[in-house]
Order: C-alpha cells, then structure tokens, then sequence
C-alpha cells in the first residue's frame, strides 16, 4: 500500500480487502444499468462493525468521503461515487452474517452485508417468513434495501421494508457506534431514531446490522394471471378480490402488453399465458394459512365472476408451483427486457393510477408522436414502473422526465416510489418537495454529517 491514506485503511482491514486494482474496483464504481461511472480511491472491505467505525473515524480525519455500498443494484446512481472530492466505496458484503434468530420474538438479527435471499431463507429455516420480496434479492443486501427502503411485489400485504425493521445498529458520520438493535414492538420513548436512517440512502450513516421482524409463513399461495381491458379494470378487480378474500391479496402487478412481448422476446423460457392477445394483465397472488386448495377456490370464483360481468377478460390460474413460478418468471424479466428506454419509478394514489396513465400516454404522444410506453409495476401500491420509447429517446431524456413528472405531480404522487433520489433525481426532486421539507432535510444532514462526509452528492 502506497499512500499514506491507504496503509492505515489497510492496518484497519488488512491489505488484502483494500482493493485499488482496476480489475478489482471497476464493478464498484459503475451502477447496475452502467449509467453512472465514478472513481475513488479505493474499495475497502471492512469485516465487523468495529471496523467500520475505525474506517469512518480516519476518514473524518483525512477528509475523505465514503460511498456504503451492498449489491450495488440500486437504480438511482446512490452507491456509485460522484468523484467531486477524495472519496473511497465502503463495501458491506464482507459482514454477512445472520447474529441471531429468535422465533418467540419473531425477529432476526442479520448483518448489513446479508444478501436478501439469505435472510428469507434463515426466516425459513426457522419455520417463519421475510416478505421483501424483489427481483434483484439474490444480490441486494440487508443494508441496500434498508437504506432504499425497498418495495418489492410484497408491500400490498406487508409494507415497505421500513415495516420490517424493529431495530438497527449505525455507524454515524463521526465513527459513534449506535446501538439501537433491540427487538421492542412498542417503545414510545421520543424520536424514532431508527426511521432517519431508513431510506437515507448512505447520507447520515453506515448501517451495520438491524433486527427484522419475521412473519407466520403463510402455508398456501396461489397465483394468476388475468387478462384486462384498462388499467381501470385493474384497480376496480383490486377492490373486488379484497372484497372477496380479504387481506391476503399480497401481490398484484401491473404488466402491459408491450412489456410482455418484450420479455416474450427476450426471455426464451417464457410464453404468452394466453393464445389470445390483450392490452393489459395482472399478476395476482393470494397467500394465507388455509390449503391451496381453498385458497384457489376462492380466487376461481372470484375472477370468475369478474369475467361473467365484463370486469376481466380471461384468467389463468397456475395449477402448481411451476405454473406460479413460469408466471412469475414473467413479472420478473420486465426490468431486463428493456434496458434502454428512458425510466421513471412513480406513486399515486392507487384510485389515480388509471388517470395517471391516461394524462402521461397523451402529453407524451403530443410531445413524441409514435412513442411507445412500457407500463408495468406494482399497482396495488400505486405505484407504476412508467419507462419511455427506445433508446433513440435518451438524448431527449429530460424533455420525457419533466412531461412524466409533471403528469405525476399534477396527481399528487412520488417521483420515486421505491428507488430512491441517489445522483439520479437529486436535481428534479427540488421542484417537487416543498421548499420547507428540502430545509428540514438540509437541517437533519447538517447536524449528523457536518462535514458531509457521507455519501456526498446524493439525494441532497
Ligand atoms: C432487477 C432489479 C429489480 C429491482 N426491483 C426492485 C423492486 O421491486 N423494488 C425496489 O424497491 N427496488 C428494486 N430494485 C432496486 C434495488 O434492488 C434496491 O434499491 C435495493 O434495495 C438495493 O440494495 P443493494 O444492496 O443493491 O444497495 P446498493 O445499490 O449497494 O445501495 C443502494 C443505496 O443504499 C446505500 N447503502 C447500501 N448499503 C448501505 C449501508 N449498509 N448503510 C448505509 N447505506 C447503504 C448506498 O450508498 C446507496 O445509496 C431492483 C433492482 C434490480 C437490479
């Protein structure tokens, strides 16, 4: 190790996990869609939170900021380094173990670097359930997802991955170690600390650890897929199924017919659930604890009723797992299906998500005769993965963003449900927050990241 800087990094975590090799670094200073390119001086791999705290401790002596990173599949740019000051990418994947399960509180205790699927099946293991749920969970990390707040195809039934948090352990910005990982369902004693540092995409600090609630495995799903005339269509069979099952509507996504044939296209494993060809399905999954075969009885005659009154136009339910599992392999392949069209990651109110895509496909066909929308997401929540055109369209990128955003605003809604602001909307988010939140958040950077050593450039 060369630098003064970097020969005590390396006393800290040993040589070998300081990585400055270009072959070694590249994948960490690019993000998953290859959209932002940063450098830094390295990339350190620390082993326990002791070290991270030593790491962020001799940052703060030497001026240098640190990018957190998990699996680096975050959407917004957040985890790759901006490169406008002395900056290292502090990678969380060396800490990945599980600390501690315990079904009576039913809660775990997993590391920052425990990759989602990881935890899911230690849930399992001990005969419970994690519900965050989302395509990239064999590579995002507990501590990626904390910090996004992550949705998923879970968040109808479960919430958002704040709802799975009932305690965490921060490395704040001057190498402070808190210990918050405690396993209360009740503490009303002040502030909820933990909340500033869920969704805060590494700005306040490095989470290390956290205490997630598990749930009671459901022990019967079933899926379908069902064929729609309008996104209206949708919300309305929405209302009617929780009408008829209940809460245990646990996923219900969104996928327009260009989507499919995008994947159709591009994922040969997959094929069309239906001969005929519609303009809008949705993926449905119930889940409870009664059997399977109740469980789809019910959803039969539900869709069945739906498609007797004119609200669906078919429905397939898959028969086994398989089935379920093909259907899903669908929803799934969405996101790498069309890699180049220009992205938005939206909320609404669910009841205005049909005027949502009503208002946006006009203003954008004024403005771009002839573009094509693929829409899909997660209706259930509002919240829509709303990605423009081809990529012939990204020179005019900001032109697509302003009419989406603009539609979305008009709406009330998010300009980003579930990814995150990171280097990406850091920019656009200052005409959409009013000017006395912005404040509060500058307020709150301020008094815990005065230097504002942590990662620098995001989100404000
Ligand atoms: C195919 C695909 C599908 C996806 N589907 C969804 C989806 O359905 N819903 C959804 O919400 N997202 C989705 N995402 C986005 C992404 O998976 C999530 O944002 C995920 O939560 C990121 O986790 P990560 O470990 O990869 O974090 P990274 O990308 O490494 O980091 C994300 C942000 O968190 C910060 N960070 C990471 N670890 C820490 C830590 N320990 N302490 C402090 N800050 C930290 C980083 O600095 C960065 O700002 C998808 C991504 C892909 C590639």
């Amino acid at each position: 190790m060369h630098s003064e800087f970097l020969r005590p990094l390396a006393a800290i975590v040993g040589e070998a996990h300081v990585l400055t090799d270009e072959r070694d670094t590249a994948g960490h200073f690019t993000d998953w869609r290859k959209q932002y390119y940063g450098r830094a001086e390295c990339v350190v791999r620390p082993a326990n939170t002791g070290e991270v705290a030593e790491i962020v401790k001799l940052c703060g002596r030497e001026n240098v900021a640190i990018v957190p990173q998990g699996g680096n599949t975050g959407l917004s740019g957040g985890a790759t380094p901006v490169g406008a000051q002395r900056e290292i990418v502090l990678s969380l994947s060396r800490m990945n173990r599980i600390r501690h399960v315990d079904p009576l509180d039913d809660s775990l205790v997993a590391e920052a670097g425990c990759v989602l699927a990881n935890v899911q099946q230690a849930a399992e293991a001990a005969g419970r359930y994690f519900p965050v749920s989302l395509a990239a969970e064999g590579s995002c990390q507990i501590g990626g997802i904390l910090s996004t707040n992550a949705g998923g195809v879970n968040v109808l039934r479960y919430g958002n991955t704040r709802e799975q948090v009932l305690g965490l352990e921060v490395v704040l910005p001057d190498g402070s170690v808190w210990d918050g990982l405690r396993s209360l369902r009740k503490d009303n004693t002040g502030y909820d600390l933990k909340q500033l540092f869920i969704g805060a995409e590494g700005t306040l600090g490095v989470i290390t650890a956290a205490v997630l609630k598990m749930r009671a495995r459901p022990s019967a799903s079933t899926t379908a897929w069902v064929a729609l005339e309008t996104p209206a269509a949708a919300v309305e069979l929405l209302g009617r199924l929780r009408d008829r099952v209940g809460e245990c509507v646990s996923a219900f996504e969104l996928v327009s017919r260009r989507c499919l044939e995008a994947v159709l296209a591009h994922a040969h494993d997959t094929q069309d659930p239906f001969a005929a060809v519609h303009p809008w399905y949705v993926l449905v999954e119930l889940e409870d604890a009664s059997t399977f075969e109740s469980l789809q009885s019910r959803l039969e005659a539900s869709l069945a009723e739906c498609i007797e009154q004119g609200k669906a136009r078919d429905a397939a339910i898959a028969a086994s797992h398989l089935q379920a599992a093909a259907l899903w392999r669908i929803r799934e392949s969405i996101p790498e299906a069309q890699f180049a069209n220009v992205k938005h990651d939206v909320s609404v109110a669910v009841s205005r998500v049909p005027l949502l895509i009503e208002r946006a496909e006009a203003a954008l066909a004024k403005a771009f005769p002839g573009v094509q929308s693929y829409i899909f997401g997660h209706v259930g929540d509002g919240n829509l993965h709303y990605n423009v055109g081809d990529r012939g369209l990204q020179a005019r990128r900001s032109d697509v963003n302003r009419i989406v955003y603009d539609v979305v605003a008009s709406l009330d809604g998010s300009i980003s449900a579930e990814h995150g602001l990171g280097q990406l909307k850091r920019e656009e988010i200052k005409r959409h927050k009013q000017a006395l939140e912005l404040e509060l958040m500058r307020t709150l950077k301020r008094a815990l990241d005065p230097n504002g050593l942590m990662n620098p450039g995001k989100v404000l």
